[in-house]
């Protein structure tokens, strides 16, 4: 077992628990303070992550990151993580084996980490966040921009930005969610 972060990423780097260790390059930590904020929990490494390491290094990334500090979100206070650590091949999304193996990581980052704000990005982040919380998430078009309290948390599911980059026209509620998380922490 671990107890606190570096130890748990220590075994993230060589865990075979899923099907998902047979491809990868590198399993993906996440990265950010230890005191965050807010915690963004996205889907997955992509092609760029599974590449260098690092979580939303890739395009997404740089659209995530642009948004939040135009919402004046200081990329200090944030913490980024993934609902599973290795890539799923050819970008496909995870499948619920996968979440389930990987979200014992994600629920000991929750709880280690203590954030005010959980913000989950789309629909695999709300149901890796629905086996740790044992809430039932509306659809991510619904649920987007809730306020759900959990635990003396709030969460506040997002669009991925992925979701953004294939659909512009969704820019601007993206765009709006963030200010309303930058508001509240
Ligand atoms: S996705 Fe998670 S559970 Fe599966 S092998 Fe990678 S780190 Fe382990």
């Amino acid at each position: 077992m671990y107890s606190n972060i570096e130890e748990m990423n220590a075994l993230i780097k060589n865990c075979i628990k899923c099907n998902l260790s047979l491809k990868r390059k590198n399993a993906v930590c996440g990265n950010g303070p230890k005191n965050p904020k807010i915690m963004i929990i996205g889907e997955a490494p992509g092609k760029t992550e599974d590449e260098n390491g690092i979580p939303f290094s890739g395009r997404s990334g740089v659209l995530l990151r642009k948004v939040m500090e135009e919402s004046g979100i200081d990329s200090k206070d944030v913490y980024i993580t993934n609902s599973v650590r290795c890539r799923p091949h050819n970008n496909q999304k995870p499948k619920k084996a996968n979440l389930i193996a990987c979200s014992a990581y994600l629920k000991f980052e929750v709880e280690f980490l203590k954030p005010n704000i959980i913000v989950p990005l789309g629909n695999s982040s709300l149901g890796a966040l629905s086996y740790i919380s044992g809430i039932r998430f509306d659809p991510i078009t619904k649920a987007i921009g809730q306020k759900i309290s959990w635990n003396q948390m709030i969460i506040i599911p997002q669009f991925h930005p992925a979701a953004i980059l294939r659909d512009m026209k969704r820019l601007k509620v993206f765009e709006g969610v963030f200010r309303k998380i930058a508001n509240k922490n």
